[in-house]
C-alpha cells in the first residue's frame, strides 16, 4: 500500500504476487474468500460500487521492499484495508478490536504479538462491575471517554468486538470465582458454627422439642434466634445456640401462633379450628412474648392448644 518505495523486479512484474496467491490457493489467509486465478477477483461480493474485489498481497511488516515469503500474505481487499487501519505488523500490540484474543490466522502463521495493556486494564476493571448494564455502561463509557474508536474502520464493528471479548472475559472469570467462592465460604461458616457449639436448624428443631409449626412461630415472633453469622448469605444455613433453645414453660405458653399455623398445629381445617375457637372462647392474647415486637397484636392469638384439642 505504500508509495515511493523500492519494490523489487520480479514484485513489478507481478511474478512474486502470483506466486503468493497461488501458495494461498487463491483464498484470502483472513477471511477465506476465495478468488478466480484467473482475474484475481472475488468469486462472490462485490465492493459499495458494484465492483468484484480484489486480491491484495500484504507485506506483514508494513515494508514492500521486504518481499520474503514469509513476510506476504494473500488478502482480499477488505481485509488488507482493515489491517492496515489496524496497523499492526507482528511482535506488536494487539489492536484494542482484538480484545488480546490472537486471531486464528495470527497463531496459523506462528506470528509473535504481545498483549494491548489498555485491553487488558480495561477488562480488570469490568470485572468490579456486578450487572451486566452496569458492565457495559462503564465499557462504553471508559471507551468515549479515552477516544479509543477511531479510523475509518467500522466503528461499531470494533467496539461490539471489543465489549464482547471484555463480557466473555468477564463473564468466565466470574464463573470461575462463583464455583470456586462458595464452597469454601459454606466451609467457614460451618466451622464458625462447629467452633462455638451452634447447631443448624434441623438440629435445632429435634433439640428444641417443638413441632415445626411451633418452631416457625417461635422464630417469627423472636422467641428463638439464630445466632448471628459474619457469614451471612442466602445459601449459608442459619445457626442456632442450643442453649437457647430450652424454651420454658412460661415462653412456650406465650407462644403465639396465627390462625393458619394453630391450625396446622392440631391437624384441623381453618374453618373447623375457628369453630373450636369460639366454641372453648379463647379471645385475643393477654401479654407481649420476649423478643417479640411490630404490630403481633393483631396478627396473632394466644392459642391454648390443650383446651382445643379436647
Ligand atoms: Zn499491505
Ligand atoms: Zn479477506
Amino acid at each position: 500500500m505504500a508509495t515511493n518505495v523500492n519494490y523489487p523486479p520480479e514484485w513489478i512484474s507481478g511474478a512474486i504476487q502470483a506466486r503468493i496467491r497461488q501458495r494461498a490457493n487463491y483464498t484470502c489467509e483472513i477471511c477465506g474468500l476465495t478468488f478466480d486465478p484467473a482475474t484475481n477477483t472475488a468469486r462472490e461480493f462485490t465492493d459499495e460500487d458494484g465492483r468484484p474485489l480484489v486480491g491484495h498481497v500484504h507485506h506483514l511488516d508494513h515494508f514492500p521492499p521486504n518481499c520474503a515469503d514469509d513476510n506476504l500474505m494473500f488478502l482480499c481487499q477488505t481485509c488488507h484495508i482493515r489491517l492496515h487501519g489496524q496497523g499492526w505488523k507482528p511482535g506488536d500490540e494487539m489492536p484494542l478490536s482484538w480484545g488480546n484474543e490472537p486471531p486464528p490466522w495470527v497463531l496459523r502463521r506462528g506470528l509473535p504479538y504481545r498483549p494491548n495493556p489498555i485491553v487488558a486494564s480495561l477488562q480488570d476493571s469490568a470485572r468490579y462491575a456486578t450487572r451486566k448494564a452496569d458492565r457495559a455502561q462503564f465499557l462504553i463509557g471508559l471507551i468515549e471517554s479515552q477516544g479509543w474508536i477511531s479510523g475509518a474502520v467500522d466503528p461499531l464493528a470494533e467496539m461490539r468486538a471489543l465489549l464482547k471479548a471484555a463480557l466473555a472475559e468477564y463473564e468466565t472469570r466470574l464463573d470461575e470465582r462463583g464455583r470456586t467462592a462458595e464452597i469454601p465460604l459454606r466451609e467457614q461458616a460451618a466451622q464458625w458454627a462447629a467452633d462455638r457449639g451452634f447447631v443448624d436448624r434441623a438440629e435445632a428443631l429435634s433439640r428444641s422439642g417443638l413441632t415445626p409449626v411451633e418452631f416457625a412461630a417461635a422464630l417469627e415472633q423472636g422467641l428463638i434466634v439464630p445466632e448471628p453469622c459474619p457469614f451471612e448469605q442466602s445459601f449459608i444455613p442459619r445457626y442456632f445456640d442450643p442453649a437457647k433453645l430450652c424454651l420454658d414453660a412460661a415462653a412456650h405458653r406465650a407462644l403465639l401462633l396465627t390462625r393458619e399455623q394453630a391450625a396446622a398445629y392440631l391437624g384441623v381445617p381453618l374453618a373447623v379450628f375457628e369453630r373450636r375457637r369460639r366454641e372453648a372462647g379463647i379471645r385475643h392474647a393477654q401479654g407481649r412474648p420476649p423478643g417479640a415486637s411490630g404490630p403481633w397484636e393483631r396478627l396473632y392469638r394466644k392459642v391454648d392448644v390443650d383446651k382445643l384439642k379436647r
